[in-house]
């Protein structure tokens, strides 16, 4: 199939992904009545904002997002890896606001007064909203790591959001001698992307692999499981040998202490490792604006009701992507943008007094193991009893040719492409 024709495929299954054709909602429905503000530009919100003026044209939707440029986790670890350029993983808010309508303002959500149905934003600003969604990914959890805070991430980065941090990873990496350790300590779930940190392993490897063969990968991880495990284990071995190790919670592998003057870490159990470059991703959250909001519960996260992800604590406050419990659903970016679609369409639905449409979401996470060989998890989420149900889903293969996951690496590509232009492109 050729690049095109394959992008083309996956534009068209993302837009049934944003759950518009769900909906059963024509692309243009006459104009609902108000203001939806929605908070945050990343792969929920951003998504949220064009659909909702895609819908509803004459809607006024406000998109507060604070970065000029949102820079993509989703192929970060290439970045790492060697295999894209930093410049590659930005997207900017133009054809949102001048061709899409959306009206970008460039500032920090502060606040949310649900009673008098306000933001306040950094400058002091009120705007006043009939629906909020918000989409403010997640923060990480500064108290959760003993020694691991904002000044640690310095020294140790977390790159869990993309940025300077996955810049300041990149150069320790390349700085680091050739025969040299890079330890990665993972978290236990749920925590955003779970293939995340082991396409990060192999895709370290991959640059080890070219510049320092010497070099090892030391995974140490909270949990005994994770995605697409037997496929990870299988690429790293066929790929790298013996170069990535994995150590999972039974054999002491959960961390519980860092040090980043010394650049080690202590185990459980009270085992030490000093490693040249250290990649910390600890626990997180929501991100703060909904736990200001009020719309999180104890475990950081925003319970949502599951149709429509409105929140189950505040009503007319719609919370989607990471910062919802949205399980069986992982908190990645193709199911952020299924639930932005869904929720725009729900939230119409609240504006016109009208019952929310039936909602199906989607997910597929590729991980690449190296340049031309990728895996991949998919699902398919339906409304069941009033819960999120998974229908059908699957992982790749085991057996697989070559050739096989050379064109998974290509659907990846066009994944990313189809994704980013969808959301943020003309
Ligand atoms: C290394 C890595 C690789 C990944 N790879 C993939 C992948 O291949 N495929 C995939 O599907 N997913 C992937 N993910 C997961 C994906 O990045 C997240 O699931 C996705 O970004 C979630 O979207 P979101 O809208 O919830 O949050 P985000 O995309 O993080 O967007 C949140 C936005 O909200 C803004 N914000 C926060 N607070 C406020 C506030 N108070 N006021 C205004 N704005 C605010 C932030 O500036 C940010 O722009 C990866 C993640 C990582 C870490």
């Amino acid at each position: 199939m050729s690049i095109d024709h394959g992008r083309r495929r996956i534009l068209a299954a993302l837009s049934a992904s944003l759950g518009l054709a769900a909906a059963g909602l024509p692309l243009r429905s006459r104009a609902a009545p108000g203001r939806v503000v929605v908070v945050g530009g990343g792969f929920g919100g951003a998504a949220a904002a064009r659909a909702l003026k895609q819908l509803s044209p004459d809607l006024d939707v406000v998109l507060i997002e604070p970065a000029a440029v949102f820079r993509t986790c989703p192929f970060s670890n290439l970045y790492l890896g060697g295999l894209r350029s930093f410049g590659s993983l930005g997207h900017h808010y133009g054809h949102l606001q001048r061709r899409h309508g959306v009206r970008v303002v460039r500032s920090m959500a502060r606040a949310v007064d649900a009673e008098q149905r306000q933001v306040r934003l950094a400058d002091g600003t009120r705007l006043g909203y009939d629906r909020l969604i918000l989409s403010p990914g997640i923060d990480l959890r500064w108290d959760a790591l003993e020694g691991y805070d904002q000044a640690a991430a310095e020294r140790l980065p977390h790159a869990w959001k993309a940025g300077a941090q996955s810049r300041l990873l990149r150069r320790q990496i390349r700085a680091m001698d050739d025969g040299g350790l890079f330890l990665m300590v993972i978290p236990d779930n749920p925590y955003r992307c779970p293939p995340g940190p082991y396409e990060r392993a192999a895709m370290v490897a991959h640059y080890f692999r070219q510049h320092k063969p010497r070099s090892k990968v030391l995974l140490l991880d909270a949990k005994d499981a994770f995605s697409k495990q037997a496929l990870f284990e299988q690429g790293w071995r066929q790929v790298y040998g013996d170069m990535i190790e994995w150590v999972g919670f039974s054999g002491d592998g959960e961390v519980v202490r860092v040090d980043a003057g010394e650049r080690s870490v202590e185990t459980a159990f009270g085992q030490r490792h000093q490693a040249a470059v250290i990649n910390v991703i600890p626990p997180q959250q929501a991100g703060y604006i909904a736990r200001q909001a009020g719309v999180t519960d104890r475990s950081g996260w925003a319970p949502v009701k599951a149709g429509t992800f409105e929140s189950s604590l505040v009503p007319n406050v719609y919370v989607i992507g990471d910062a919802a419990v949205a399980a069986p659903m992982p908190k990645s970016a193709f199911c952020a943008h299924s639930q932005a679609g869904v929720t725009a369409a729900a939230v119409l639905a609240s504006l016109a007094d009208r019952p929310p449409p039936e909602p199906v979401w989607l997910n597929t996470c590729f991980s690449l193991i190296d340049a031309d060989y990728a895996i991949s998890i998919s699902g398919h989420y339906r409304l069941v009893d009033g819960e999120i149900r998974e229908l059908a889903g699957g992982v790749s293969p085991l057996v697989a040719t070559t050739e096989f996951r050379g064109r998974e690496a290509e659907h990846a590509r066009n994944w990313y492409a189809a994704m980013t232009q969808s959301i943020w492109g003309a």
